[in-house]
């Protein structure tokens, strides 16, 4: 439980920070298939896009523990293959039944250019600071925008990782 102050507005960048591969880097894309058993999804060829663990477990806890209801979850995405994306949202689960797409309760933007501009766009929709924002993202051009403006940024070159959700935690709650 992090003391101090809690992000009201959670976003998480798509390609490489909670899933990989890369959308535009799938060997074939759509159509997707889910295999019921085990819950892989695998675009047509039959590569696989996995959520990275410790993504699963920071949108599970969002979407189910009490200390964040009432919390804005969402997305800022750069991909261009957005039908893709929104799939692999639908496909992919983080357990107890629930999706990535419902984890993401805030939706999200998709769109080119600078995050800058994602975060325009969060900021004007849901009437948030963005000093009450956080933000993890693979990119460290998207953490360099996005920090300028106020928000509390996590590079996560390798997606996110064990203890990076946390930490970004502790770094919002120890500001101001
Ligand atoms: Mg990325």
């Amino acid at each position: 439980m992090p003391r101090g102050k809690s992000p009201k507005l959670f976003v998480f960048d798509l390609d490489d920070t909670i899933w990989r591969p890369e959308m535009y880097l799938l060997n074939g894309g759509a159509p997707f298939t889910k295999d019921k058993k085990t819950g892989r999804v695998r675009d047509r060829t039959g590569e696989e896009v996995t959520l990275y663990p410790a993504a699963r477990e920071a949108l599970h806890e969002l979407a189910t523990s009490k200390e964040w209801q009432g919390s804005l979850v969402c997305y800022a995405s750069r991909c261009h293959e957005t039908d893709w994306a929104h799939t692999c949202m639908d496909l992919l689960d983080v357990g107890d039944g629930l999706n990535v797409a419902s984890c993401f309760n805030a939706g999200g933007v998709f769109q080119s250019g600078s995050k800058q501009g994602h975060f325009q766009v969060l900021a004007s929709q849901h009437g948030v600071d963005f000093e009450d924002m956080i933000f993890f993202d693979n990119e460290r051009w998207n953490i360099t925008e996005v920090a300028k403006m106020g928000v509390t940024c996590v590079y996560t070159p390798n997606g996110l990782k064990k203890g990076q959700f946390e930490k970004g935690l502790q770094d919002h709650a120890s500001r101001k």
